[in-house]
C-alpha cells in the first residue's frame, strides 16, 4: 500500500542518516591498540623530554624537591594565573593541622585585550589586582613571602626564576616568551611603586596541584590539570633528568637537602606536536588546531582539554549540517560561531537522564534550533569527542605510572594523582572514562584520583612555605 511505502521510505531516510552520522564520528572512537599506541609515545616523549630540550614535550624541572609534611605553617600570598583568570589569595597554614588551614581569595577576570596586548600592560594589570588584594585584606605593607602559580611552561633555573618558552591557550602577550616572567612581575610592582612582594616560587599548576593533594595524602606524586588547558606533574629521579647531570649538585642542594626526586612539568599538552599524533588526528581537530591562537602547537592539548572540546563539536556539527544531516541542513550564523560552544554546554548536555527536551532548550539557548532528533546527535557528538578526550588523558597517564612504578622496580605501584580543573570536576563522565582507562591500560598500578580544593593556588602557598 501507499502507507506502507511511505513508512518504509522514512525508515530508509532515519537508517542512511545514522549511517552516516556513525561514519562521521568513527574517527572519534580509539581501540585498545590506538590507545596502547598513544601510551607507548607519551612514554617515549617523557624519555625524549627527560634527555633533551628539543623534545615536543619539555618535562621541565620545578626545583621542588620534597613534600609538605604538616609542620609548614604561618601566612603566605599565592597569585594564580590560569587559562581564564587571575586569582589572588592568602593562606594561614597551622602546624599539624591541615584541616584548620584558612584560606582567603579574590578572583578576576582577564580582558582579552589584556591577554593578547601587551606583556607590560598584562604585568600591570597583575600588579594591579595585587595591589587591590592586599588593600582589601590590609595587608599591604606585611610583604608576606609569596608564590606565583603561572600556568604556561617556563624554563626554571631556580624555584624562582623561570623563562617562558611560549605562551598556550589564549594567551599571546607581546615580550613575555624568553623572558623571566617573576622578573615582569617584579618590574610591574616596582612601576606600581605601592607594594613590595617578596615571590619565593615560581610554580606551574600542575605543581601546586600535586602539593597541595600531597598536604592531605602522603602518597600523592603526580599533578593533572584538565580544565581550559590539560597538563601533568610527577615526582622523577633525579638520576633520570639527564639533562640537567650536574655530578657536583647531584642529590643534595645548596643547604644540604635530600633531592634524590625532583618534580617535573611534563606539559604533555606538546605531544604529537612533532606528528607523533597524526594517525588518531581527525579533520575536525585540524580545523580547529589551524583556527587556534597557537596553530601547530600543543596537539595533544587540542584533543583533551576545555578550550577546544567545544570547538571541536561545533566543527562537528557544522560537518553535519552542511551534509543536510542535522538542522535541516542550516548552517546559522550561531554555528559559524567559533567560542559558542563552551564545556560547561558539553557537561550540560551530557548529562545523565537528562530529556531531550532539555538539551534541546540548552540548544535553543545557544541560538541553535532544532528538532529532538538533532538533539540525540549533537549530543552523540559531544560524548565522542569528550569521551576521547578522557581516554586519550588515560593513556597519557597510563605512561607516567608505569614509569613511576619502573622508577623504583615495583611489581604494583600504589599512588595518588592530585586533580583539578573543570573538565575533571564538572563533566558528568570525564573523570570515570579517565580512571577506568588509566586502570586498563596500567594494570600493575592502582591509581587513586583525589580532586584538590583550591589546588594551585593552595599549592604555590606551601611551595613557598616549605621553601623559608
Ligand atoms: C600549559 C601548562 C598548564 C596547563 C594547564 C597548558 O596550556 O602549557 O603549563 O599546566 O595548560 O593549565
Ligand atoms: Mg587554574
Amino acid at each position: 500500500s501507499k502507507g506502507a511505502a511511505l513508512v518504509a521510505a522514512v525508515a530508509q531516510r532515519l537508517v542512511a542518516r545514522r549511517r552516516q552520522v556513525d561514519a562521521a564520528l568513527a574517527p572519534f572512537r580509539l581501540n585498545h591498540s590506538q590507545l596502547q599506541l598513544v601510551k607507548a609515545r607519551m612514554r617515549a616523549g617523557l624519555e625524549a623530554g627527560l634527555r633533551s630540550n628539543q623534545s615536543a614535550m619539555k618535562m621541565l624541572p620545578s626545583f621542588v624537591y620534597q613534600m609538605p609534611d604538616g609542620t609548614e605553617h604561618g601566612k603566605y600570598l599565592a597569585f594564580d594565573l590560569g587559562g581564564t583568570n587571575f586569582r589572588a589569595l592568602l593562606v594561614k597554614f597551622k602546624k599539624g593541622l591541615q584541616q584548620n588551614t584558612r584560606l582567603y581569595h579574590k578572583i578576576y577576570t582577564i580582558p582579552l585585550e589584556i591577554m593578547q596586548g601587551t606583556g607590560e600592560d598584562l604585568f600591570d594589570h597583575l600588579a594591579e589586582c595585587i595591589g587591590d588584594f592586599l588593600d582589601y585584606m590590609g595587608i599591604k605593607n606585611a610583604r608576606l613571602p609569596a608564590g606565583f602559580t603561572f600556568s604556561f611552561p617556563c624554563e626554571q633555573t631556580s624555584l624562582n626564576t623561570g623563562t617562558l618558552v611560549n605562551w598556550t591557550k589564549g594567551f599571546k602577550a607581546t615580550d613575555c616568551e624568553g623572558h623571566d616572567v617573576v622578573n615582569l612581575l617584579r618590574e610591574a610592582i616596582k612601576r606600581r611603586n605601592e607594594f613590595d612582594l617578596d615571590i619565593v616560587a615560581l610554580v606551574n599548576d600542575t605543581v601546586g596541584t600535586m602539593m597541595s593533594c600531597a598536604y592531605e595524602d602522603p602518597q600523592c606524586e603526580i599533578g593533572l590539570i584538565a580544565g581550559t588547558g590539560s597538563n601533568v606533574c610527577y615526582m622523577e629521579e633525579v638520576k633520570n633528568i639527564v639533562k640537567i647531570q650536574d655530578p657536583d649538585k647531584k642529590g643534595e642542594t645548596e643547604d644540604g637537602r635530600n633531592t634524590e626526586k625532583m618534580c617535573i612539568n611534563i606539559e604533555w599538552g606538546g605531544l604529537g606536536d612533532d606528528g607523533s599524533l597524526d594517525d588518531i588526528i581527525t579533520p575536525y581537530d585540524t580545523e580547529v588546531d589551524q583556527n587556534s591562537v597557537h596553530p601547530g602547537k600543543q596537539r595533544f592539548e587540542k584533543l583533551t582539554s576545555g578550550m577546544y572540546l567545544g570547538e571541536v563539536v561545533r566543527h562537528v556539527l557544522l560537518n553535519l549540517t552542511r551534509k543536510g544531516l542535522l538542522f535541516r541542513g542550516h548552517v546559522s550564523e550561531t554555528l559559524k560561531t567559533p567560542g559558542i560552544f563552551e564545556t560547561k554546554y558539553l557537561s550540560q548536555i551530557e548529562r545523565d537522564r537528562l530529556a531531550l527536551l532539555q538539551i534541546r532548550s540548552i540548544l535553543q539557548q545557544l541560538g541553535l534550533h532544532g528538532t529532538c532528533d538533532d538533539s540525540i546527535i549533537v549530543k552523540e557528538v559531544c560524548a565522542e569527542v569528550s569521551r576521547r578526550a578522557a581516554q586519550l588523558c588515560g593513556a597519557g597517564m597510563a605512561a607516567v605510572v608505569d614509569k613511576i612504578r619502573e622508577n623504583r622496580g615495583l611489581e604494583r605501584l600504589n599512588t595518588t594523582v592530585g586533580v583539578d580543573g573543570a573538565l575533571y570536576k564538572l563533566h558528568p563522565h570525564f573523570s570515570i572514562v579517565l580512571q577506568e582507562t588509566t586502570r586498563v591500560l596500567a594494570p600493575q598500578c592502582h591509581v587513586t584520583f583525589l580532586p584538590s580544593e583550591e589546588g594551585s593556588g593552595k599549592g604555590a602557598a606551601l611551595i613557598t612555605a616549605v621553601a623559608i
